[in-house]
């Protein structure tokens, strides 16, 4: 029997979902659901004075939006409690002491003072800083001694001579010569564990499997590997997935644009195309197929997938995909995600949108070819709410319809006209306005035009006559009383 699948993430609690974390959740994610394993989510908390409990909340908030499910974890419990690396500092000493007693970790007294100074002569010998192993042969007796005196003292590995060689999942053979493994540090000064011991430590409590995470951590694995074995213990597979790249094949970072989740939800992009894109980062479908649902990532998900070199993040590909996922949706449901960015920018309340929802749907209805992100919604449809006489008009839809004649002339024998017209079915007037212009021995964009920039000042956008019908014949006629007199005067 096969042993059951087991993989993790270990988010620090010190800061928002960066995207490269929600990238590795979705894979660990989907690799447990593909082949029924479970998928544990451990708060590594080791860096005390850079977590917070807000950080915590944020990540499980983050991760949960996107719908990746943890089967274990800190809110929801399991076999393997504690979640949160804090709460298993007992069982980490303990594990210490017992590499400490057989000889594979040892108590180095050298002062930072000692170890800087160390390190400046190696930097100035251009070597590359390593601790010297001055502690290494201390006398354990000694040792013992000036440690219960009272001295303080870090806890070090002791490398053993070797090589690590490891199949590594996504890139096949690692090995790394023993002698470029520092004698690191498992036990900071004041007993305080860390990352690369209690990572292996949790691990192995918690009989995780497979070890899924980005390639940052490639340096870490022969250290972790060296104290499997010094444990005596079975590791782990590893598989390090690609870095995601800026456009400068550097490491995805600030620079290039936002990286934090959070921002993406804010500038609401579609949950289905964060989550598409994110597995685009590292991971093909089949090579062409670029828009996928979740369920079919998990239905085809394989590490021989995902590629070894980093991944370009496109910003500007994530925004196209944004657009598509959001033409997708039905009318009813890009109204209630759009809805808490036309609350934020002051157009309606919520109160509104629910007292008119009929016309907010068809508002929204006009506007889902155009718009990729929820945010985009309030820009595009902020002209309903201006005061008729004071539309913000776009320079270039005004030079357009001035460009058309007697703008002003026109608007004004228009506007005699449609007030005596219905201004129910967007459709008939159309066909109507069409043939009114015709009559008048003018051209479509001399009425288009000017028409366009006085009921909504933009360049283009929906229907011209679903938008007369959309504002009501009140508006309307206010506007093309305004929109004739300022087109009556020369721009300044
Ligand atoms: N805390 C580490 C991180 O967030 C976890 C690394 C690991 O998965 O071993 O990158």
């Amino acid at each position: 029997m096969t042993e059951p699948i087991r993989v993790r993430i270990a988010p620090s609690p010190t800061g928002t979902v960066h995207l490269g974390l929600a990238r590795t959740s979705l894979f660990n994610w989907a690799y447990a659901r593909r082949l029924g394993g479970t998928f544990v989510l451990r708060i590594e908390d080791t860096d005390r004075t850079r977590s917070t409990a807000e950080s915590e909340t944020a990540i499980l908030e983050g991760l949960g939006w996107l719908g990746i499910q943890w089967d274990e974890g800190p809110d929801v419990g399991g076999p393997h409690a504690p979640y949160r690396q804090s709460e298993r500092v007992e069982r980490h000493l303990a594990v210490a002491e017992q590499l400490r007693a057989a000889g594979h970790a040892y108590r180095c007294f050298c002062s930072a003072e000692r170890l800087e100074e160390v390190r400046a002569e190696q930097q100035a010998r251009q070597e590359t800083p390593r601790y010297d192993r001055h502690c290494r042969d201390l006398d354990p007796a000694e040792a013992a001694a000036r440690a219960e005196a009272g001295e303080a003292f870090t806890l070090r590995f002791r490398v053993p001579e070797g090589v690590c060689t490891f199949q590594d999942l996504v890139r096949g053979e690692v090995t790394i010569q023993n002698v470029e493994v520092d004698d690191w540090i498992m036990v900071r000064q004041g007993a305080s564990p860390t990352y690369n011991f209690v990572v292996v430590c949790d691990d192995a409590d918690m009989q995780i499997t497979h070890v899924l995470r980005g390639e940052e951590h490639l340096v870490n694995t022969p250290k972790q590997l060296l104290l499997y074995r010094a444990l005596d213990l079975a590791p782990p597979q590893f598989g390090h997935l690609p870095l995601m790249l800026g456009q400068n094949r550097k490491k995805l970072s600030k620079r290039d644009g936002s990286v934090s989740l959070d921002d993406y939800i804010a500038l609401g992009y579609p949950k289905k195309a964060i989550l598409n894109f994110l597995c685009l980062q590292g991971w093909a479908l089949d090579g062409e197929t670029e828009v996928f649902s979740m369920a079919q990532m998990v239905a085809a998900f394989d590490l021989k997938d995902v590629s070894k070199g980093g991944s370009i993040f496109d910003f500007e590909k994530f925004h196209w995909m944004a657009g598509e996922y959001l033409r997708e949706e039905s009318v009813e449901e890009l109204a209630d995600h759009c809805a808490s960015h036309v609350v934020a920018a002051g157009l309606m309340t919520a109160d509104e949108l629910a007292e008119r929802r009929e016309w907010y749907l068809r508002v929204v209805a006009q506007e889902q070819e155009r718009i990729r992100l929820y945010s985009e919604l309030p820009a595009r449809i902020r002209f309903y709410f201006e005061a008729h006489d004071a539309v913000t008009w776009d320079p270039k839809a005004e030079k357009g319809a001035r460009k058309r004649g007697d703008a002003a002339g026109t608007l004004r024998d228009y506007a005699a006209w449609v007030s005596g017209q219905d201004l129910s079915n967007p459709a008939a007037l159309g066909e109507a306005s069409k043939a009114w212009v015709g009559e008048q021995g003018k051209q479509i964009p001399e009425l288009f035009q000017p028409l366009r920039c006085a009921l909504t000042g933009l360049p283009g956008g929906p229907d011209l006559f679903e938008v007369m019908v959309l504002l009501g014949p009140e508006a309307v006629a206010a506007r093309l009383r305004a929109g004739a007199a300022r087109f009556g005067v020369e721009p300044a």
